[in-house]
């Protein structure tokens, strides 16, 4: 059976993720309180209505806990948002993601039980600094407050050099998880791996080490 999925809220993040869903096959139910928003998701999710979800028998009718995931995507009305989750919490729905709009937010999400609060605006500008800081971060991920992966471009320094050539655990404490070459991935690469100019290496590692590796190398 498909997965049923609920997107409560539909600005730009909440409609990008309806969206993003039904292009996957997903079944979506959008719910916006808005009657516009829901005029114009009403051809795009599987289905779509008009309900004020802080409203927990409203919930009920809907059925929301039979949903696989439910995600609150209510930005500015961080009420609505914490009530709506709790709610959600509440009746037992199984996966829960919600946008934090701020970190007194989020921290209040963890709290009441969300499974995962994510904090788009905040790391798209962590990945946008990362990028525009050294051209050659193509994106960043982060793992946790200390580790992340990254996308690294392979510039002249590193050209025709190998992993051990460059030492790079050794030296940086870092892995290269990947090197992407044009269409083709190399998810294992071995140490006498040459790195050619253009190739875009996938790394994991401490910040601080990242860090060291996109001054030293990149
Ligand atoms: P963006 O992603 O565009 O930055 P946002 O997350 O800042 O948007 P908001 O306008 O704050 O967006 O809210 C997103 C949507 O949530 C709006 O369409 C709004 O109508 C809807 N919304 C707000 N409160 C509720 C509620 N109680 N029940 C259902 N939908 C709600
Ligand atoms: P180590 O004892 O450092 O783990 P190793 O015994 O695994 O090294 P090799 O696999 O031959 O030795 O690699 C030699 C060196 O090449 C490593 O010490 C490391 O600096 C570098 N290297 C090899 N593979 C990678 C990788 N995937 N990412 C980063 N560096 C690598
Ligand atoms: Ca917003």
């Amino acid at each position: 059976m498909k997965k049923q999925f609920a997107v409560i809220g539909l600005g730009r993040f909440g409609g990008s993720i309806c969206q993003s869903l039904v292009k996957q096959g997903m079944e979506v139910l959008a719910i916006d309180i808005s009657e516009d928003k829901i005029n114009k998701y009403a051809n795009i999710a599987t289905h779509a209505v008009i309900a004020d979800s802080t409203d927990e028998d409203t919930l009920k009718s809907l059925g929301i806990r039979n949903f696989d995931h439910v995600i609150v995507a209510i930005g500015d009305n961080i009420q609505s948002s914490i009530l709506t989750t709790l709610m959600l919490v509440e009746q037992g729905v199984r996966h829960i993601t919600v946008k934090a709009q701020n970190d007194y937010h989020e921290k209040v999400l963890n709290k009441i039980g969300a499974h995962k609060v994510v904090h788009p605006e905040r790391d798209m500008g962590v990945r946008i600094a990362h990028n525009i800081v050294s051209k050659n971060v193509l994106d960043y991920l982060e793992l946790s407050d200390e580790y992340s992966i990254v996308e690294l471009m392979a510039g002249e320094t590193v050209n025709g050099k190998s992993l051990i050539d460059l030492n790079i655990r050794a030296k940086f404490g870092c892995n290269i998880m990947a090197i992407k070459r044009k269409e083709e991935i190399n998810v294992s690469p071995t140490a006498d791996e040459l790195i050619i100019q253009g190739d875009i290496l996938i790394v994991i590692g401490a910040d601080n080490d990242l860090n060291r590796l996109e001054q030293d190398l990149f």
